[in-house]
């Protein structure tokens, strides 16, 4: 029942209206999820396993009942905690938060204050509304920027990535993740084809294209040093077990 409410509300809540309608499912269904077998690193809670989640073919332990974390958002966190300043720093960095997921937005707000920015076309949740095409900040603005999973949904990706490289300061970092078949070298696009098509080639009806092992060069062309961190590979089989973290590579790039 879980299963199939999860998978309907994906394919059939508008996107902008999705988290919000996710977290009213999920909370009160976490009754069920009582345990301690997994642990979120956003939240701190802990289940006996995650909720499953996906659009088709659902990922068990995936989705955490309290914040709506996924897989990839525990990895980010554990790596922000260990691997870059951005809870350690002495003061607080101007953060730019494209499409800001959920599970990140109430921390982050209490940790960066009035230096947190939030921004999206649609998002209830995002402060500022914006096409991320056509940032409507000057060049520096950002010590960090955070844009995960937009890339394969926007009309221009490299022009949207100069205006991150763009408003991002010298010396500031960021990540950009997006979903990459490491099968294919090119890159392979299609800005005109129809949901239905974009489901066949692209995986999901809102994606535009598919990146290939050359996302790290399309970001590079657009100005940014990248580094390919491949620190999920690290991670020992019982903290991935733990808090159920994807092993997809990270993105981090720098001005
Ligand atoms: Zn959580």
């Amino acid at each position: 029942m879980i299963k199939y409410l999860i998978c309907w509300s994906l394919n059939h809540v508008p996107r902008k209206r999705l988290q919000r309608f996710a977290q009213l499912l999920t909370r009160t269904t976490s009754i069920f999820y009582i345990g301690n077998k997994v642990e979120c690193t956003i939240c701190g809670r802990h289940y006996r396993k995650f909720l499953p989640y996906g659009y088709g073919k659902l990922r068990e332990n995936a989705l955490c009942p309290h914040c709506l974390s996924l897989e990839r958002h525990r990895l980010i966190e554990l790596y922000l905690k260990n691997h870059t300043e951005f809870y350690k720093g002495i003061s607080r960095p101007n953060v730019l938060h494209v499409a800001p997921e959920y599970c990140f937005i109430k921390k982050f707000e209490k940790l960066l204050g009035d230096k947190y920015t939030t921004a999206d076309l649609e998002s209830p949740l995002a402060k500022v509304k914006m096409d991320v095409q056509n940032i409507p900040f000057p060049n520096n603005t950002f010590d960090v920027i955070f844009c995960n999973h937009i890339m394969e949904h926007v009309y221009d990706d490299l022009l949207a990535m100069r205006e991150l490289y763009r408003v991002l300061k010298p010396g500031g970092w960021g990540i950009i993740q997006s979903p990459i078949n490491y099968g294919r070298t090119d890159t392979h696009e299609d800005r005109n084809a129809t949901p239905d098509e974009r489901k066949k080639y692209f995986g999901q009806y809102d994606h535009l294209r598919e990146y290939g092992s050359d996302y790290s060069k399309r970001l590079e062309n657009c100005g940014f040093k990248v580094l390919e961190d491949y620190f999920a590979r690290n991670l020992s089989p019982e903290t991935v077990k733990r808090y159920s973290t994807s092993r997809e590579i990270i993105y981090l790039v720098k001005k």
